[in-house]
């Protein structure tokens, strides 16, 4: 049976908005930051900003504190000395959600680039409007090289075949493929060995079907190999100087070594967790070293004020035994949303300015909160369960409560939670 078709095909979509991108990205003029407001049916679930969100609604939603992100970006550029960031929006945007952030941060002067991990979260971020360079951290098939570069995205080539399929590649383009190379100084996770690099790096900068536009390596966050990984990246770099090979933008530092192997910063930083507020990745002195701010909340609205009478139990198997007369608050939000079942018993939420206690249970979809004696949270009041207003909802706090750690926490925020940013 026919459906009646969309105005505009996908993918249609994808390769008019990636040609006019393209053209953007490359004069440098570029105009990031746009929430596109077209193309209605085009965004999935969890899309970029308000619209799935409403003044009235009890369900959890995220919001993005455009403030706090800014510092972050700020702070990171001043220990890059004024480098461009290159901002790691992976894996979803580390929970935060990739469709609103990937903007956000494209949209801030300081931010150079974004690198994603994922072919998808490249494409969603060009389909929000993101004009500057994004970098794919990944290698990728023939065919999603060539859906990359036809969305002026940067894959990342690491494989020995690289130079075959990217010839293949560039002939069904017409057109030279541009690329990062990622090459292994000793992590043996991604990226070409350093140890067999040279023939590669040489094959592939001299090629008429290749494009480098930029070369990088990983640390593994441990100083003294830090310094090892240096030294092997560097004397490939001089190699390649010696050899008149070009390898463009470099870059290599992380979080860890944003903060701490400044000799590590090259032409471009590469953070991630600076940037969400995770001050714990740059290491220890690192909250000295940077002023970041947490930069979400995880809102719901109390949907249910009612009162125990002593003895009365609340959640299953009564989790929660009133000892006294009290009220007990409901939040439409749960473990699926991203809230920890940890925090019962260990954490508190933050409702007119005042701290309650997680005490009926965390369940799916459910937080039941003891009020107390007075009534003093009414339906429709905003709670806030993670968030910059008060020291004991802090990310990091409900990380440390929860045993979660702080990406165990940020990782688990359901996608489909309305973003805003505020
Ligand atoms: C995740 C990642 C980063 C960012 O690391 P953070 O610790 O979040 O700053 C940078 N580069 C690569 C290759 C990564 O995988």
């Amino acid at each position: 049976m026919d459906r009646p078709s969309s105005p505009l095909p996908r993918r249609r979509f994808l390769h008019l908005t990636g040609a006019a991108l393209g053209l953007a990205a490359t004069s440098g003029c570029a105009t990031a930051g746009r929430t596109r407001s077209t193309g209605a049916g085009l965004l999935s679930a969890g899309a970029a900003t308000d619209r799935t969100w409403t003044p009235e609604r009890f369900d959890p939603w995220i919001e993005l504190d455009r403030a706090a992100w800014t510092q972050n970006v700020r702070e990171a550029a001043r220990l890059a000395s004024g480098r461009p960031i290159l901002a790691v929006v992976k894996n979803n945007a580390y929970g935060l959600g990739d469709r609103a952030v990937g903007p956000l941060l494209a949209g801030m002067p300081e931010v150079g680039g974004i690198a994603s991990v994922r072919v998808e979260e490249a494409l969603a971020m060009r389909e929000e409007g993101v004009t500057k360079p994004i970098v794919v951290m990944a290698e990728g098939s023939e065919d999603e090289i060539e859906e990359m570069a036809r969305h002026d995205i940067l894959p990342s080539v690491w494989l020995d075949d690289a130079p075959a399929r990217l010839r293949s590649v560039s002939r069904r383009l017409g057109r030279p493929v541009p690329v990062q190379l990622f090459i292994d100084t000793g992590m043996n996770r991604e990226g070409m060995p350093y140890t067999r690099a040279r023939r590669w790096i040489e094959e592939l900068v001299q090629s008429e079907y290749v494009d480098v536009n930029g070369t990088y390596t990983m640390f593994i966050h441990d100083l003294d190999f830090n310094r090892e990984q240096l030294a092997r990246f560097e004397e490939l770099l001089a190699w390649a100087r010696g050899k008149n090979l070009p390898l463009g933008t470099l870059h290599a530092s992380p979080s860890f070594e944003l903060f701490n192997l400044p000799e590590a910063h090259y032409d471009m930083v590469r953070p991630g967790n600076a940037l969400f507020g995770n001050h714990l990745s740059g290491g220890e002195g690192a909250g000295e070293m940077a002023d970041l701010r947490p930069v979400f909340r995880m809102n719901a609205r109390v949907v249910r004020v009612e009162r125990l009478e002593p003895g009365d139990g609340a959640g299953f198997r009564h989790t929660f035994t009133a000892d006294r007369a009290t009220w007990v608050a409901l939040l439409p939000v749960g473990r699926t949303d991203g809230y920890p079942s940890e925090a019962n018993g260990t954490c508190e939420v933050l409702i007119n300015g005042r701290l309650y206690p997680v005490a009926g249970g965390v369940n799916s979809a459910h937080t039941i909160l003891d009020i107390g004696p007075e009534k003093t949270v009414e339906v429709g009041d905003v709670a806030t369960l993670i968030g910059p207003d008060h020291p004991s909802v802090l990310p990091h706090t409900v990380a440390e409560r929860t045993g979660r750690g702080f990406l165990g926490i940020i990782q688990f925020m359901n996608p489909r939670l309305p973003r805003r940013v505020v």
